[in-house]
């Protein structure tokens, strides 16, 4: 599917790191869709790990998964989200990937008598890299986003690489949009250039001009700000973009259009566009922020919830699933180790619906299963994502064997009850790097449940992330104690959803259905559990 008129557009960040160039690469790609190209997007990622799968989630934030079963930086999210497009794993390029590729082939002889170096070795299989997904996809643009900095010294292989790649494919096909971050000066009170220019020269010093400055600030940014930028770093003033830091996400494609981004970029490849753009499901979401009917309080009680970025597709889908129901979300973050030390009822009393997302290790389990016991004598509307399901079934386990032993392997294996248990293919598996049952699978709903009523038709597929699962010895029992399992993988031998009877909603899921909701798409499994914390909120 080569495509000789593919056109680049790459993303560089200046300053400092998370202004949300993310953010704005996804919302070009959203706007350059809505005017009927088609895109695929890319994230270069410096560090030498292969994929953040073995990262803490205190380094890198939440992990996102593909359908492909990639694992991936967040910044995917992001773009599937926006630009409502399933990515494979040839979006994400880290060091590591191009480190290992270029030694393999090192040691198979492929450059035998050659001395292996940055500049062409490392370069080339960047550029391969990029140029592969483009001929994958078929895509009209082929979004680059570079990770970090300009002047990180990890990302220069990869700025090297693009600055090469526009030499290759002609000027006239690339783009380059640089985000800044303008620092604000209390004393004096006003926005600061000057770092966004250091940038720009540091940009310059290694071959790369950008078309496009993205200025990001907390406070609103004066013309004459706009214009010095626009002098100083030699970009058209057209193409210096403010960009003040919005209450909501997903005002960044509307606030990016106010400012015929888009127009600009299309200009400058001399492109019309192929259809009018259609922001109206954009401007609808806006709206239903401005004017919510209710307030709902979610309890998110996790092990990493000092960070936020962990949890950060949970979040987003939350707020989907709010903006559907004209809700307005108000997230209490509770760290699971403090419902070890502290009762639930002070901590949990407020919630209106309490969510345990996904993780892993022993650390704050404790304190999930109390969240979770909490919940379902409480009636309060509770969704387990991948170990919050796991959790749910020990809690309800606990209780039906008038037993707190029991538990999971992966926490105690010496449990008399291990209600949830490693999955038969991992049991052979050592190594710990993309190995666990990773990406889409179909699952089957069951009619007559509350997954049905979510879901509303009987086959999905969802995407996994997992070693453990539901110990089908203790399936029966289970049941026969009032649990459904309303999920189950097509030959029946996974259990992929349970849910409580006689309870408003009491909902675990073993895949994670956070990474395939979209702004104006909520998930169903999120949107069904809003709408139970509504109806509390309501009988309250
Ligand atoms: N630790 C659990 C497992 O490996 C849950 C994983 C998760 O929540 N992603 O099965």
């Amino acid at each position: 599917m080569k495509n000789q008129n593919t056109k680049y557009i790459f993303f560089t960040g200046g300053v400092i790191s998370s202004v949300g160039k993310g953010l704005t690469a996804a919302s070009i790609g959203r706007l350059l869709k809505e005017r009927g190209f088609s895109v695929v997007i890319q994230k270069l990622d410096p560090y030498l790990n292969v994929d953040p799968g073995t990262m803490s989630p205190y380094q890198h934030g939440e992990v996102f998964v593909l359908d492909d079963g990639a694992e991936t930086d967040l910044d995917l999210g992001h773009y599937e989200r926006f630009i409502d497009i399933h990515l494979t794993r040839e979006s994400n390029l880290t060091s590591g990937q191009v480190y290992a590729e270029v030694i393999s082939k090192e040691r198979k002889g492929d450059y035998l008598g050659g001395t292996i170096q940055v500049i062409p070795h490392i370069t080339d299989e960047i550029k391969r890299r990029i140029k592969r997904i483009a001929e994958i996809s078929g895509a009209e643009f082929v979004l680059v986003e570079v990770g970090g900095t300009v002047g990180d010294i990890e990302s220069q292989p990869f700025l090297e690489s693009l600055r090469q790649l526009r030499q290759e494919v002609g000027r006239e096909h690339t783009f380059f949009v640089h985000t800044t971050w303008l620092p604000f000066i209390g004393a004096t009170g006003e926005l600061k250039s000057k770092p966004t220019q250091h940038s720009v020269r540091e940009l310059r010093s290694i071959g790369i001009s950008p078309n496009m400055i993205v200025a990001r600030a907390d406070q609103s940014i004066a013309k004459s700000i706009l214009e010095k930028i626009s002098l100083f770093c030699d970009v058209d003033i057209q193409a210096v973009i403010p960009l003040v830091t919005l209450p909501v996400l997903y005002s960044v494609p509307l606030e990016l259009e106010k400012y015929q981004v888009a127009e600009y970029i299309l200009n400058h490849f001399g492109l019309k566009p192929k259809k009018e753009p259609d922001l109206s499901a954009w401007k609808k979401i806006i709206k239903a922020v401005d004017k919510p009917n209710h307030q709902v309080k979610i309890a998110l009680v996790g092990k990493y919830v000092e960070l936020h970025d962990a949890y950060i597709s949970v979040r987003e889908a939350l707020n989907h699933a709010c903006l559907n129901n004209s809700a307005q979300l108000e997230i209490d973050w509770i760290h699971s180790s403090e419902l070890e030390k502290t009762s639930t009822q002070s901590l949990l009393s407020k919630a209106d619906g309490i969510l345990v997302p996904g993780g892993f290790g022993v650390r704050g389990t404790e304190g999930m299963i109390a969240a979770a016991k909490y919940a379902r004598e409480n009636k309060i509307p509770y969704l387990g994502l991948c170990l919050g399901f796991q959790i749910m079934v020990i809690e309800f386990a606990r209780y039906l064997f008038t037993d707190n032993r029991a538990n999971s392997t992966e926490f105690d294996d010496q449990t008399p009850y291990p209600v949830i248990d490693l999955l038969p293919d991992q049991k052979d598996v050592t190594e710990k790097g993309g190995t666990m049952r990773l990406g889409l699978y179909p699952c089957k709903i069951g009619k007559k449940t509350v997954a049905y009523r979510a879901y509303r038709t009987d086959l999905v597929e969802e995407r996994h992330r997992h070693r453990y699962e539901l110990n089908n010895h203790y399936r029966e029992e289970l049941e026969a104690g009032g649990m459904v399992f309303s999920g189950k993988s097509p030959d029946g031998f996974l259990v992929e959803i349970a849910e409580l009877k006689d309870h408003p909603f009491m909902l675990g899921s073993q895949f994670h259905p956070e990474f395939l909701s979209r702004p104006n798409r909520p998930h169903p499994l999120f949107n069904e559990f809003i709408k139970a914390v509504i109806k509390r909120v309501e009988s309250k």
